[in-house]
Order: structure tokens, then C-alpha cells, then sequence
């Protein structure tokens, strides 16, 4: 299910590698994390700690929930309406839904097994909003180009981590069925 590794990796969605960031691969319902992206969120990026990793695997897993729960049904028809690409299209509303269900994981996580400690979830916040479009693009590109978000900005990220954390249960995360992402 979960696969961390280190420069290249053959995936049922192709070769692996870490210029492409962690992903979830639906053909082999596996998380595919290079090890190198955690070095660029704590160096790069500036967001350290054991906390911003689980998000990210978190994340990816919210991928596999939303593969489980038949959302890129969902997905299509945002794609119809809203478009792909875009600060409001189907893929930004894919991806914050993750980020929601990686809030809703820390939620429930920690009532059944107490895993948070002090300054856990502010790490978990700090990792979204470091993995923002607009942040990313600014620091790629010196410039934010909302047509081709993909992800969210940062304070999308950020509200749909906390949102899913706050409520703790999947019907919060419905980015689909919102005008207010
Ligand atoms: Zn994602």
C-alpha cells in the first residue's frame, strides 16, 4: 500500500520518479513517496517534521479513499462544469478533498490512539500551505497563474486540512458540491 523509495520506481501508472512529487496510483491502489520530497519539504520548502510527512502520506491516502468511495465520478462531472485545470476546477476540487480527508485521518487518529503531540498539526499546516500552486508557481515562476492551479493555493490547502481536522468526518470534505473552495 505504501511504497517509499528513493530516485526511480516502476508503478502500474508508469515509472515513478521523484521530479514528480509523492502520488497515488490507482491501478496498483499503492502511495508512491520518494524519500528526496521529504528533504525538499524540510529544506526547500521549510516544512520539517515527523507531522508533515504523515500529511503527505495522508493526503495520497485520502486519493485512495476518494478511488474507494467512486469520487471520479464526482471528479467528471466537476470536469464538465468548472473544467480541469484551474482555481476552481476539477482538479484543485480532487486535491483539497484529499488534503480535507488527510484532516479528517489526524482527527480520527488521534481519538482512537492519542498519536498527536505538541505542534503536530501546525507542522500538518505548515506542509499544505508549503505545497500551495500559488506559493509553488510564485517561487518557479516569480509569478501566480490561477488557470493552471492544479492543487490549491496555500490557503486553500490549509482551510480544507483544518476543516476535515476540526469536523473529523468525510461529509465535511465536499469540495465538489461547494462555490466556496
Ligand atoms: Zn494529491
Amino acid at each position: 500500500m505504501f511504497v517509499p523509495y528513493d530516485g526511480a520506481t516502476r508503478t502500474a501508472c508508469g515509472q515513478g520518479q521523484s521530479a514528480m512529487g509523492p502520488f497515488y496510483c490507482p491501478g496498483d491502489r499503492r502511495v508512491y513517496v520518494d524519500l528526496s520530497f521529504y528533504r525538499e519539504l524540510r529544506d526547500r520548502f521549510g516544512a520539517p517534521g515527523d507531522f508533515a510527512q504523515a500529511y503527505v502520506i495522508a493526503h495520497e491516502v485520502g486519493h485512495h479513499v476518494q478511488t474507494l468511495l467512486g469520487q471520479d465520478r464526482e471528479a467528471e462531472r466537476a470536469a464538465q462544469v468548472y473544467g480541469r485545470k484551474g482555481a476552481t476546477g476539477s482538479s484543485v476540487r480532487v486535491e483539497l478533498q484529499a488534503d480535507c480527508y488527510a484532516g479528517v485521518w489526524a482527527n480520527r487518529a488521534n481519538a482512537t490512539q492519542h498519536i498527536l503531540e505538541p505542534g503536530d498539526v501546525d507542522q500538518g499546516l505548515a506542509a499544505a500551505a508549503a505545497v500551495g500552486d500559488d506559493k509553488l508557481q510564485k517561487q518557479s515562476q516569480g509569478r501566480v497563474m490561477p488557470d493552471s492551479f492544479t492543487h490549491g493555493s496555500s490557503a486553500q490547502r490549509v482551510h480544507w486540512f483544518q476543516r476535515g481536522f476540526e469536523r473529523g468526518a468525510l461529509e465535511a470534505c465536499d469540495t465538489f458540491g461547494t462555490d466556496g473552495l
